[in-house]
């Protein structure tokens, strides 16, 4: 069992716990609780010709104070932007 979290770009993030093997599958399970099919039913019905869907695994040894997203950097996933899970906080 692993916890993972979960958010779209538009900066909505869940905590998910999966014993799914790949992040694939737990962003499958994760659409199926949400009432979708898997994931790319869940990015058709949301119109989302690519996934806005991003995920990270939250490991043991990570400091529970620190952004799970982010590290703690406070950035998105590219160069300039802004983590969407801490909103740059980086906790
Ligand atoms: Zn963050």
């Amino acid at each position: 069992m692993a916890t993972y979290v979960i958010w779209q770009d538009n900066g909505v993030s869940e905590y998910f716990d999966s014993e799914a093997e790949s992040l694939n599958d737990v962003l499958d399970e994760f659409c199926q609780e949400a009432g979708y099919v898997d994931h790319a039913d869940a990015c058709q019905v949301l119109g989302q010709v690519e996934s806005q869907f991003n995920i990270k695994e939250i490991l043991d040894n990570d400091d529970p104070g620190i952004c799970p997203a982010c590290s703690g950097s406070g950035e998105g996933e590219f160069d300039g932007t802004t983590c969407p899970v801490c909103k740059g906080l980086g906790e």
